[in-house]
């Protein structure tokens, strides 16, 4: 059988070898010149125009971002139900709630109207994801919530480098975050980079990461140790300088793919829109979790559901609500190898696998 065409890869080079290996030689591990460079070199990169606090994870990214914007118990955030689950998880670790909206079922992001009719007079803030590299629709979140007088923040874990109208996502919200585990776009190990709109949130994400000290031995506020180590910022810096080629890959991959799938519905791309391609998500209206066991068992070809279970259904969360655009997506999404390692006749192989279950409607 054909080599398998695993649903995700990162890459790990020489050159971040080398930087690993530089920092250690060094002695100075933790926290320090490595990360104050990835934080600038990170907001560069992506034309983020602000500044960017980097942390141990994306999660903590999240929650840190929410807590200096001020969210606590008592306050609801309106996230999407059908992203991971980290979403709703660091609204609920400031003791907020987290509210589920439903998606628009062309982008998979959070749909405007569903968030206006899920806001109440608890609500502070709404944290659209931007799904797969998909930049979710600002502009109308951004007008909804200076109507109703909330704080708009960004779930941007999967969408490194994408844009809307021209702004990089990571530009639009009070903070947003892009996480830096393996399977994203690029990665430090583990890690998450917070990019943040002002001064303020800054100050108080970094007192945040560090015990609340600014300095050693002061505390200002009960805070946490979520600090990047220089081990992982010098793999990131090194990922910052392919990761502009990856995404390029990525979308011609992704290119190759919507032109010669048939039989499932591909991945629409909104106008103005830059898609990243985190993942390549297709429906399969019949029979997804057929047509995946199919895929891996007679071409050998890997494939992710993301996610099968919406939010609101697990068991930390469990609400009575009906979000049928979500329900629908749980059921239909499949995602296919689209990372920048699926070269030209990994591409065909999808491509005809693809082709051949969907018309046997398998
Ligand atoms: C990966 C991911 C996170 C969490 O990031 P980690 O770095 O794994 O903590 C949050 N939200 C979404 C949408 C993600 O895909």
């Amino acid at each position: 059988m054909s080599e398998f065409i695993p649903p995700a890869k990162p890459i790990i080079g020489d050159e971040e070898r080398e930087a690993v290996d530089r920092v250690m030689r060094s002695g100075m591990i933790a926290q320090g010149p490595e990360v104050a460079a990835f934080e600038q070199e990170f907001a560069e990169h992506f034309g983020l125009g602000r500044a960017c606090v980097a942390v141990n994870s994306g999660t903590s990214g999240l929650h840190l971002g929410l807590l200096s914007s001020g969210v606590k118990a008592g306050g609801e955030v309106i996230v999407p139900s059908f992203t991971f689950a980290a979403t709703a998880n660091s609204v609920a670790l400031t003791g907020a709630t987290p509210v589920f909206a439903d998606i628009d079922p062309v982008t998979f992001c959070l749909d405007p109207a569903s968030v206006e009719a899920s806001i109440t007079d608890k609500t502070v803030g709404i944290m659209p994801v931007h799904l797969y590299g998909h930049p979710a629709n600002m502009p109308a979140l951004q007008e909804i919530a200076d109507r109703h007088g909330l704080r708009l923040f960004e779930d941007a874990a999967q969408a490194h480098g994408a844009s809307l109208n021209g702004t990089p996502v990571g530009a639009f919200g009070d903070f947003a975050m892009f996480s830096l585990y393996p399977t994203k776009n690029m990665t430090s190990g583990e890690g998450g980079m917070v990019s943040v709109a002002n001064a303020e949130i800054e100050r108080t994400m970094r007192l945040y990461r560090n015990q609340g000290m600014e300095r050693q031995y002061e505390n200002e506020v009960v805070g946490f140790n979520n600090r990047m180590t220089d081990i992982h910022a010098a793999i990131g810096r090194v990922q910052l300088t392919k990761v502009g080629d990856w995404t390029a890959k990525r979308q011609s991959n992704a290119a190759f793919l919507t032109e010669n799938l048939a039989g499932v519905q591909a991945p629409r791309v909104s106008e103005g829109a830059v898609h990243v391609y985190h993942q390549y998500t297709v429906r399969v209206p019949e029979d997804r979790d057929g047509l995946a066991a199919a895929l891996k068992s007679e071409y050998n070809i890997g494939s992710g559901m993301f996610y099968p279970i919406p939010n609101h259904e697990l068991a930390p969360f469990q609400v009575d609500v009906e979000l049928p655009e979500t329900a629908a997506a749980a059921r239909e999404c499949l995602s296919l190898p689209v990372h920048p390692s699926v070269d030209q006749a990994g591409l065909e192989r999808i491509v005809e696998a693809v082709n051949t279950l969907a018309k046997a409607g398998a």
